[in-house]
């Protein structure tokens, strides 16, 4: 054996009602709190500010999928007009973005409570969007320092956002197991991760209001967001991140089509990976395992369902085979030409030659 590990110093508060712990948490940090949301959020942001009492100078509404550059601007300007110390985001992974966007020039701590399983508050990479080009980069500043997940607040998620931004964190994972710098710990997390979202997800679809599962899922997306954070990913993420910025695809939607083809782009190369990732899914092979459940949650299985032209298959191979990245098999321009013939039909993922 042989690794490197490097623990996140996140503190985690986990369990049902503990958004009520944000004034103790915010004020080991702070004492100006300038809380983050989107437009559509606003009302669980008046519920943060509100447990927060004296503690939250404002609230900032804005965020926007992607970070465009002009609303990390205008919120960092609110960010000093009210002399904010410390930042909440609460909400998904656009509104940790803007908490990033934040935090990556003043410094300040982060406290996020997500929303939604994309897991971006486990993770020290930042990114922004500017003139359509989306950069990012890794920075410790950014990590939030403490995060509380409760799982009432994952409840008033549209059903079908819920269970392809479960897929979306279980993509995380499998990329995790085989990531070029993969270690014992993070599959250990990646692999619990898969097993908690695929047990519980099918569970969440059925009984939306049930907080057990709804907790399991949350559960096992924190582990997955781990997972992205610690180790590189791969053939993917890649994808995903050109099929996203270039065609402009729902992000959650994009990761869940994509990554039974992925799985099985990569089957010959990675074997271990495979037979963990199987195992967790109590299925004989990881990319039909994958397929199956999304088959049992009903999410989109096309590239042709969620906006993409079949004309610009070829253009999204050309930008995805670019530039050189690891991946556990090669990746040529035919092969990831291949997958995304089959992603765009929905078929099942099968050997890519
Ligand atoms: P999102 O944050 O864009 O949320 C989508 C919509 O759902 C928003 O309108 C949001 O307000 C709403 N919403 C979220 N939770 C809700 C809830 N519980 N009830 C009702 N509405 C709710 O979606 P996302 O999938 O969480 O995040 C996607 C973004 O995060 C992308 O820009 C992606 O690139 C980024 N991301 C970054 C990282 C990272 O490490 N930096 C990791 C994962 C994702």
């Amino acid at each position: 054996m042989d690794f490197i590990y490097e623990g996140l110093s996140t503190r985690v508060i986990f369990g049902i009602g503990k958004l009520k712990a944000l004034s103790s948490e915010v004020s080991r940090l702070g004492s100006k709190a300038l809380v983050l949301c989107t437009p559509e959020q606003t009302e669980v942001a008046n519920e943060a500010a509100r447990i927060l009492g004296d503690l939250a100078v404002g609230i900032y509404d804005q965020a926007a999928m992607h970070v465009p550059v002009e609303t990390a601007r205008a919120a960092q300007s609110e960010a000093v007009r009210l002399g904010a110390d410390v930042y909440v985001a609460i909400g998904g992974g656009s509104t940790t973005g803007l908490g990033k966007a934040i935090a990556l020039e003043f410094g300040h701590p982060i406290v996020c409570v997500p929303t939604t399983y994309a897991g971006s508050e486990m993770t020290p990479i930042w990114g922004l969007t500017e003139g359509g080009v989306k950069r990012t980069g890794r920075d410790m500043k950014v990590l939030p320092r403490t995060v509380i997940y409760d799982p009432t607040l994952t409840v008033s998620r549209p059903q079908m956002l819920s269970a392809t931004s479960g897929m979306n964190a279980i993509a995380h994972s499998v990329e995790a197991l085989y990531a070029q710098n993969r270690n014992p710990i993070i599959s250990l997390m990646a692999e619990e991760s898969i097993r908690a979202l695929a047990r519980s997800l099918p569970q969440v679809m059925q009984e939306p209001k049930n907080l057990e599962a709804r907790s399991e899922a949350l559960y096992g997306a924190w582990l997955a967001g781990i997972s992205l954070g610690s180790v590189g990913m791969a053939l993917h993420h890649k994808l995903c991140h050109t099929l996203g910025g270039s065609f402009n695809l729902p992000h959650s939607d994009v990761h869940t089509v994509i990554i039974p083809h992925a799985t099985a782009y990569n089957r010959d190369a990675a074997p271990e990976a495979m037979q963990r990732i199987a195992g967790a899914l109590g299925q004989s092979d990881a990319a039909e395992g994958l397929y199956q459940l999304e088959l049992i949650l009903g999410t989109p299985t096309k590239l042709s369902d969620i906006g993409m032209k079949y004309e610009d298959l070829d253009l999204a191979a050309d930008l995805a085979s670019q530039n050189p990245y690891y991946n556990p098999r090669p990746v040529t321009r035919d092969g990831i030409r291949a997958l995304l013939e089959d992603a765009f039909s929905g078929e099942h993922p099968r050997k890519i030659l």
